[in-house]
């Protein structure tokens, strides 16, 4: 399967979107669209794994949701890999 060609688009939508996803609130096939686009993107899929992961944590823990301060950095993550001129190519 050939890779999807990057479109920023996509992941400003999704990251708009992200904890829609993650809260399963998304209509099926709203969620398939990111779901693959996640496949196809792996800087979203980084992001979205990381902001996952922080929710679950956040949820067995029993507490309230993400801390100011940590919102802010996944915020400032998630404009970073949006940003004009295209997510890191370091790896
Ligand atoms: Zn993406």
């Amino acid at each position: 399967m050939p890779p999807e060609p990057h479109d920023h688009e996509v992941c400003r939508a999704l990251f708009a979107r992200l904890s829609e996803l993650i809260d399963r609130e998304l209509t099926p096939a709203q969620s398939r669209r990111f779901e693959r686009h996640l496949r196809a993107c792996r800087h979203c899929q980084v992001c979205a794994e990381t902001l996952r992961r922080t929710v679950e944590l956040c949820r067995r823990a029993g507490e309230s949701p993400v801390s100011g301060g940590l919102a802010r950095r996944l915020q400032a993550m998630a404009r970073r890999l949006t940003a004009a001129g295209g997510p890191p190519t370091a790896d």
